[in-house]
Order: C-alpha cells, then sequence, then structure tokens
C-alpha cells in the first residue's frame, strides 16, 4: 500500500549499477504481480485484489519512471514526479467507485482465491523487501523504494484479512473496507505527491 511512499523517490539521482539491477528486479516482480492480481481479482469478484493490483502497476510504472529520469535535470523529475502523483488520484478515484458500485450487489467475493493471492503478493513484497534490505539506509529516495515495499507487505496483510472476513461471514464487506482503505492511502500519497512535485517544480524555476 502507499502510505507516503510509492513515488516519492524523484530526487533519485544515479546511486550504483547494483541498485539500478536491484530496482529492475523489484520492477519485474510488481510488473508480474499486477498481472496475476488484476486476473485473480476479476475471477474473485474482490476489489481489494483489484486495488491491490492497481498498487502494483502503479509501483511498476513509478519504478520505472525512477530509473528512466535518473540523473535528469530536477524539472524532469519533478513533471515525472507530477504525472505520478496525479496518476494516483485517478486510481484512487477509480477505486472508490467501483467499491461503491459494489456495495450496492449483492455479490461475495471468493475467499479463497483472495487469501491465496493475497498471500502470494505478500511473498512478492516481502522479496522486494529483502532484495532492498541492503539500500534501505540510502538517501531519501532509495529509501522510499524500500518503505514503499514493507507498506505494501502490510497491506497484504489487510487483504489476506479480509479474505478471513469475507470466508467467516459470507459477505463483501470486509473486501469492501479494505479497498475502500487502500483507495483513501492512494489519494493521500497523491495529494504529498503532488504537494512535493509542486513545490520542486517552483524550486527549479529560475527566479
Ligand atoms: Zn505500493
Amino acid at each position: 500500500m502507499v502510505a507516503g511512499c510509492c513515488g516519492n523517490d524523484t530526487k533519485f539521482d544515479g546511486a550504483s549499477l547494483a541498485f539500478k539491477r536491484t530496482l529492475i528486479a523489484v520492477i519485474a516482480i510488481n510488473g508480474t504481480m499486477f498481472i496475476t492480481e488484476i486476473i485473480a481479482g476479476i475471477a474473485a469478484g474482490s476489489q481489494a485484489l483489484l486495488a491491490d493490483a492497481l498498487d502494483f502497476l502503479g509501483d511498476t510504472a513509478t519504478y520505472g519512471l525512477s530509473l528512466a529520469v535518473i540523473g535528469m535535470p530536477l524539472i524532469v523529475r519533478a513533471r515525472a514526479a507530477l504525472i505520478k502523483g496525479i496518476s494516483l488520484a485517478v486510481m484512487g478515484l477509480w477505486v472508490f467507485g467501483s467499491t461503491l458500485y459494489h456495495a450496492l450487489s449483492t455479490s461475495t467475493p471468493q475467499a479463497e482465491i483472495m487469501g491465496a493471492v493475497g498471500f502470494l503478493a505478500l511473498v512478492a513484497n516481502l522479496a522486494s523487501v529483502l532484495l532492498l534490505l541492503k539500500y534501505r539506509d540510502g538517501d531519501a529516495n532509495v529509501r522510499s523504494v524500500w518503505l514503499c515495499s514493507r507498506n505494501d507487505a502490510i497491506g497484504n496483510v489487510a487483504v489476506i484479512l479480509a479474505a478471513s472476513g469475507v470466508w467467516a461471514s459470507q459477505t463483501a464487506w470486509p473486501d469492501l473496507v479494505v479497498a475502500g482503505l487502500m483507495a483513501s492511502l492512494f489519494l493521500w500519497s497523491s495529494l504529498q505527491i503532488i504537494r512535493q512535485a509542486r513545490a520542486e517544480t517552483l524550486q527549479a524555476q529560475p527566479a
């Protein structure tokens, strides 16, 4: 999930080849999990899985963009951050809308698929956390990628708990509540990123 993470790494300025390679591995993990979770989310009828899938998509794009703008001038990185912030806001609004829509229907998500894929996502994020572990004391931006994967792992635990709740209650509510929380976090993070990007844009413009 995205509590002040997933995109606040616009100031990343190069670091080592080893870090770039690690970032590429983490991008591959996130991209694979996006495809896995979007299919599973639709199959299971789970809003929480779909929200988590979008988080993986956002992280894949965010880390890819970070990799692409390494070493570029601040104004370019600030604009990239603004794009990230706006797409995160769109994602948050979509999850909110789609969750509300599903709250009106009576279908119950498939708890077994939710739990199994939620667990797979947890393993994927823990693998990213381990890959990034030695960079966690790096600069603010390097650290933010690590923090992001760690926070996402906490989000995966919420999805697994939602799956247990759906299984126990045979209702969609635990799924919808977790999806709503994830949408709120998307919107909150997008505000932080947009605010930071605007500050950096002002900073980059000559007085
Ligand atoms: Zn994330």
